[in-house]
């Protein structure tokens, strides 16, 4: 039976409010589970697996899964559809308020059809604050997959981009088209990957990250102006080769990092 008609049959009805859009292509569920590209066993962790067609194809490759599911009907219907794959584990909560703690031993990997509603504040949250995820795994809208890889001075460059290539190298793998969903949303995928680095300077790292954030909510205004309150010393910047008068989407993210280390050697 395809995924189509496993879903036609069973009694659950997308909704909207959760962005359930279903994945119904096996091929392309292949295709996103071998970029997990990870070793036999590997700990993986699901948002919103939905009605489980990459959960399946995840166990069956023997990696053990935790997903997290707001929906209690769709849990439902997981624990009978991932009834014979012990390796599993359910949980019927808010991803967005899942303590991050309780992924326990160092190597997680992350894999989602990510809820368009949360998908970007998620992302940044689980970059910011849960560093033992080493690699992500995440279908989102094309539009945010460009900003999520976008390069310094295009016009989808932000504070999104800054923060993803601070922490991780990510990359654009391939479009989804709607007809792989149901319901069909209203615009194209994009799969992206995203390799964390080992970083060691991660504190410093989410302070260019909170500089980007404020530069970019004056994205016209210059620096000199849009930063004035956060303890640069603007005299020196041209030391580090930055021009006070550039705009945000004007620095590159290590250029961030080069001020946040100017902040904190001064203080
Ligand atoms: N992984 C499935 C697939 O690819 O077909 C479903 C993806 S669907 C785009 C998003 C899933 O995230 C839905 O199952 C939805 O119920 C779930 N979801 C939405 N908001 C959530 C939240 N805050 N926490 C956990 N899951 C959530």
């Amino acid at each position: 039976m395809s995924e189509a008609e496993w879903l036609a049959k069973s009694s659950i009805k997308p909704k909207k409010r959760l962005s359930q859009n279903f994945l119904i292509d096996q091929n392309i569920a292949k295709k996103i589970t071998r970029l997990i590209q990870g070793q036999l066993a590997d700990k993986v962790l699901e948002i919103g697996p939905g009605s489980g067609v990459l959960t399946e194809l995840m166990l069956r490759e023997q990696y053990r899964v935790r997903a997290i599911e707001i929906d209690q009907d769709l849990i439902d219907l997981l624990q009978g559809r991932l009834i014979d794959y012990p390796q599993i584990e359910l949980i019927n909560q808010d991803a967005m308020k899942y303590n991050y703690d309780e992924l326990e031993g160092p190597l997680w990997i992350l894999v989602s059809n990510l809820p368009y509603n949360i998908g970007t504040r998620l992302l940044v949250k689980l970059i910011m604050d849960v560093p033992v995820i080493h690699r992500y795994v995440v279908m989102v809208q094309k539009e945010v997959a460009k900003r999520i890889t976008a390069v310094t001075g295009t016009k989808e460059y932000g504070a999104l981009s800054v923060v993803s290539n601070l922490f991780t190298k990510p990359k654009i793998q391939f479009d989804i088209h709607q007809n792989s969903f149901i319901p069909r949303p209203e615009v194209v995928s994009s799969v992206v990957t995203l390799q964390r680095e080992y970083l060691t300077d991660s504190k410093e790292r989410t302070a260019a990250f909170n500089l980007a954030k404020i530069a970019f909510q004056q994205r016209r205004k210059t620096i000199k102006k849009s930063l004035a309150g956060e303890n640069i010393n603007f005299d020196k910047l041209s030391d580090i080769g930055i021009n006070e008068k550039s705009r945000a989407e004007e620095l590159t993210p290590d250029q961030y990092l080069l001020m946040a280390n100017m902040v904190s050697n001064e203080n």
